[in-house]
């Protein structure tokens, strides 16, 4: 198994309502388990186990993160839904795993100890909340940009975390966008630290990269979408001879359905999403405390409060 890359975000929500906030189902694809799947996740210390009262939430987060997938598809004309684990009833499946506090501070360690628990299937892509408040979020990547059914980001195992001070769709959304193969170095913004630096665009902030930030898509309008202008990593309609068309593109990745033919109403939380949200802002330093330690891989090892408020 190829060691993938674990990207470490400080992913910028929006503060108001989530952008694409019009369509309030997800897709229920087959029996809900067969195929490549996305599998929620909420982990946890032992002695502190919160599935119960946040339960509805992941389930909400996880829509809103498919939400944020269908609505930047439509941009180009598209459908594209997270093929998640479901119950029988079309709801997202969550599964409720603990794990040794200590284990929990660190992303690779707490992977290792999920994969030992049969959780690294290489049909499933894991979206993980975390009870814990290491990160933002933090995601592994694999940088490969060769488009077709071989790229290593159609494959499991991959590991997408979002902890408590950024429990969102938003940042799931994020993580799990990395776990799909974005944002690969040749793509035409690309951070060259798998992000973008063409605001507004879920993937793009100052990661610590050379590039400096740019706007090419308005604030407002799609800062809860992916791919400002399509061109990086997610098109379902790429141009002929473009970027999209001859590398890597998300909208391709097997893990997504181009299908809206089963949709499940989702169990509204929607009046509750800002008060449930624990939102983290995008500090107004840039962040300079990444240290590369191995090719493509970057840490942040900051503390998470001393980076993030809450609204
Ligand atoms: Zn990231």
């Amino acid at each position: 198994m190829s060691r993938n890359n674990a990207l470490i975000s400080s992913v910028s929500v929006p503060t108001g309502r989530l952008q694409p906030e019009d369509s309030s189902s997800l897709a229920c694809d087959g029996d809900g388990t067969s195929g490549k799947r996305v599998q929620v996740l909420f982990i946890h210390a032992p002695e502190r186990d919160r599935y119960a009262e946040y339960l509805p939430y992941f389930k909400k987060w996880a829509a809103d993160a498919d939400k944020i997938f269908n609505a930047s598809a439509a941009e180009t004309g598209g459908v594209r839904h997270i093929r998640y684990v479901t119950e029988p009833n079309c709801s997202v499946s969550v599964l409720n795993v603990s794990v040794p506090a200590k284990t929990l501070e660190d992303f690779d360690a707490t992977n290792r100890f999920l994969a030992h628990q049969g959780l690294n299937r290489l049909d499933r892509k894991y979206m993980i909340f975390a009870d814990s408040r290491m990160y933002c979020g933090i995601g592994s990547f694999s940088n490969d940009d060769r488009p077709g059914p071989e790229n290593r980001n159609n494959y499991g195992p991959s590991y997408g975390r979002t902890d408590f001070e950024c429990w969102s769709g938003y940042a799931a959304a994020h993580e799990l966008a990395h776990n799909l193969g974005a944002v690969n170095n040749s793509a035409p913004h690309s951070s060259k630290g798998g992000h973008c630096f063409d605001e507004w665009d879920i993937m793009c902030y100052e990661d610590g990269g050379l590039q400096n930030m740019q706007v090419m898509c308005p604030e407002g309008s799609r800062d809860g979408y992916l791919d400002c202008n399509h061109d990086d990593y997610y098109n379902t309609a790429p141009e002929p001879g473009s970027y999209l068309a001859t590398h890597w593109n998300i909208a391709d990745n097997q893990f997504l359905i181009a299908d809206s033919s089963r949709l499940a109403p989702v169990s509204p939380l929607d009046d509750q999403s800002d008060s449930g949200g624990h939102f983290c802002i995008q500090p107004s330093f840039p962040s300079k405390s990444f240290e590369r330690v191995q090719e493509l891989v970057w840490i942040q090892r900051t503390s998470s409060a001393s980076r993030m408020r809450l609204t």
